[in-house]
């Protein structure tokens, strides 16, 4: 978390500097024009760490939900949950985005939900079309693969990191998708 995020930013960098997780989250709401209440949370903490404002996060999700509700029903049933994040309600408690343990122990996704860990709850054959489709080489997959089926699902994704990110064998360990983002934007910029 540096500076302020824009909305428009966001997919931009979905693209560049964000870890598989969020980037599958960022997809599935442009596609989906929802997100279930993880999935929500698990993207909602990490655009709010990344540096994407409270209003800006409102118009962001406002935006995309409203495509397939009513505006209306949005601000009753949604905005609630995303000012709660901003500690804007409730206990006015300042949540903080989830690490890479809490998401790949605990809520695991069920059919219909896109949060988690794509290293630990996507299916194989799906995660290996996934990283092809995003420039990652044969050889590459195969690597990130083989520390998936040992269930080293961090270092995959840090594998992944550096095979996206051109260096070689870097020394980064991912443990936060927020960290990754941090890691990504030093090298990117
Ligand atoms: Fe996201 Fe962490 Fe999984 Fe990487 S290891 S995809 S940052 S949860």
């Amino acid at each position: 978390a540096n500076g302020k995020v824009t909305i428009d930013q966001i997919e931009p960098l979905s693209k560049k500097s964000f870890p598989l997780c969020m980037r599958q989250l960022q997809e599935s709401l442009k596609q989906e024009h929802h997100l279930r209440h993880w999935g929500r949370m698990q993207y909602g903490l990490f655009l709010k760490g990344i540096g994407v404002m409270l209003e800006d996060a409102l118009r962001f999700w406002r935006a995309e939900f409203s495509k397939k509700i009513d505006p209306d029903k949005f601000d009753k049933s949604y905005s609630y949950n995303i000012r709660h994040n901003y500690g804007k309600e409730g206990k006015r408690a300042d949540y903080t985005p989830y690490s890479c343990m809490k998401i790949i122990m605990t809520n695991p996704p069920a059919n219909g939900d896109f949060h988690g860990c794509p290293f630990r709850h996507s299916d194989a054959g799906l995660l290996r079309q996934r990283l092809a489709s995003y420039g990652v080489s044969k050889d590459g997959v195969n690597e990130v693969m083989g520390l998936v089926s040992n269930s080293h699902y961090q270092l995959a994704c840090a594998k992944y990191f550096d095979l996206t990110h051109n260096v070689e064998a870097s020394t980064i360990g991912i443990n936060h998708p927020n960290q990754y983002f941090d890691e990504s934007q030093k090298i990117l910029n």
